[in-house]
């Protein structure tokens, strides 16, 4: 007894000591210590010029009846006005009458060119709301600090803050080494079909091979976890796929006073729970696990056990990963019936039942591999599976190891030192997968700060952005064009 009892306590004992070892080993980085301090630049002029953009109402709605070509155009001419040098000295180019892309030709043609992207749509104001916002959604205000209206956030206040920083660079006439090309689409709240697709496969016919490319996407979030005291720089170096399929099944019709056997009805529910309540696996693994590398060395030391020891307590934190929406979504392909169909009056059997699962794809699966798990969560011939218009496969999960990621973490880490610096997985689309042909490198990270209200307001309703952060955001992208126009390996 004594023996077993011994034999248990040293077992502990190592453990112990492994948690520990390994904990320690979890040390916490220190941020840059010679934060930059911006350049001499008038933000009150720059707020100016976002808030004029603003007035724009460059919307973009699913039917194109709507769609506004005056306003794109009228966006355009604004551009020229307000940024001349970008217009006197980089190639312009309109491709498919609204989206703009821009060559700024490098010194030397041994290095790839970068780009930076961003869209000039932004979506409707939704009815009924109007009357909520603090200031109108396209009058660009300025009050409180703040520059206020649609498309302040998302994203006009990234391809404006893209706009000064090269035309700031132009001012005090630097010239890169390595091209850098400029590219904003006009449709990307509505899929990116038209723009950034048709940018993407002009410079793939010219035979164009980047070294990166940085679009808008994750922010650096503030306070979204009680423990976590900084600030976290997200980069989405990954974006889901998108598939959406559409279930039906028919069935005997006839009066409802004699039902005859299950109708349609009860057959597509049966394989809707069935589907539903077999969801795909989520892990802790590849990117949710790279995240929590990057953030678990600033969380209290109980925290740090944790994370150190993920071969121990895999389970555990994917329980608590399992409660958060955002945090679920993150492990796994989501599955959601997002319409259901059938019926047309009350004392009819319907004949006809149809569903729409809308499914986004996590990097670890593939559209193929959904459907076949569809299909066997299902396993009923009477209900017709077939795929709709608009499937992709998740997007590569680009490398962090790269020195145009390291370029990019350790300029953030200049310009914001404070904050932390993690690889994540955008859970919604943007434009970037349309130039996946282009470079393996691929980021997708926004340099404006947003805590959880902030991120309600866009989409939503009092989208803002405060000139202090549009000040940084210039910054930030002044800093990274001037880096990433050299060799990546002398500097970094
Ligand atoms: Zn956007």
């Amino acid at each position: 007894m004594i023996k077993i009892l011994v034999g248990a306590g040293l077992l502990i004992l190592i453990l112990v000591i492994i948690l520990v070892i390994r904990t320690m080993r979890y040390t916490r980085h220190h941020g840059e210590k010679n934060r930059l301090l911006p350049e001499d630049f008038d933000i009150e002029e720059a707020a100016e010029r976002l808030s004029e953009a603003i007035r724009f109402e460059t919307i973009s709605t699913q039917s194109s009846g709507d769609f506004n070509d005056d306003a794109f155009i009228k966006m355009h001419h604004f551009l020229e006005k307000a940024f001349p040098n970008i217009h006197r000295i980089l190639k312009k180019e309109i491709v498919n009458d609204y989206s703009l892309l821009y060559t700024w030709p490098g010194k030397n043609p041994a290095l790839k060119p970068a780009m930076f992207t961003c869209h000039i749509d932004v979506v409707p104001v939704e009815p009924g709301t109007e009357e909520d916002w603090k200031h109108p959604p396209f009058e660009g205000t300025i009050s409180d600090g703040y520059i206020w209206g649609r498309g302040a956030m998302d994203v006009q206040g990234g391809v404006l803050a893209i706009m000064e920083a090269v035309e700031h660079l132009l001012e005090v006439e630097y010239k890169p080494e390595r091209t850098i090309y400029l590219g904003f689409g006009h449709d990307e709240e509505i899929d990116g079909d038209m723009g950034a697709y048709a940018i993407g496969k002009l410079l793939e016919k010219r035979g164009v091979e980047l070294e990166f490319l940085l679009d808008e996407g994750t922010p650096i979030v503030h306070n979204v976890l009680p423990d976590l005291p900084s600030p976290v720089a997200l980069v989405a170096v990954a974006e889901k796929g998108y598939l959406s399929l559409e279930l039906s099944t028919s069935s005997e019709g006839g009066h409802s006073s004699v039902p005859q056997g299950l109708t349609s009805i009860a057959i597509l529910s049966e394989a809707i729970h069935k589907l539903e309540n077999n969801p795909i696996k989520g892990r802790v693994d590849g990117l949710v696990k790279k995240t929590m590398e990057a953030i678990g060395p600033q969380l209290p030391f109980i925290y740090r056990i944790v994370m150190a020891n993920l071969w121990l307590f895999r389970g555990l934190v994917k329980r608590e990963l399992d409660r958060m929406p955002a945090t679920k979504a993150a492990m796994r392909t989501t599955i959601a019936t997002t319409i259901f169909e059938s019926g047309i009056k009350e004392n009819v059997l319907p004949t006809q039942a149809r569903a729409i699962v809308n499914f986004r794809i996590h990097p670890n699966d593939t559209v193929e591999s959904v459907k076949k798990h569809v299909i066997k969560s299902i396993g009923d011939p009477r209900v017709e599976i077939r795929e709709l218009h608009g499937s992709i496969n998740p997007s590569p999960v680009s490398d962090v190891e790269q020195p145009a990621y390291r370029l990019l973490r350790k300029t953030i880490k200049k310009v914001f030192p404070e904050v932390v610096v993690a690889p994540t997985l955008m859970i919604g689309a943007t434009d970037a997968r349309h130039y996946s042909s282009l470079t393996n490198n691929i980021y997708r990270f926004i340099p404006l700060r947003a805590d959880e209200s902030d991120l309600d307001r866009v989409h939503g309703t009092n989208e803002r952005l405060s000139k202090h952060n549009y000040h940084e955001m210039i910054f930030f992208y002044t800093q990274l064009i001037r880096r990433a126009a050299r060799s990546l390996e002398k500097h970094i």
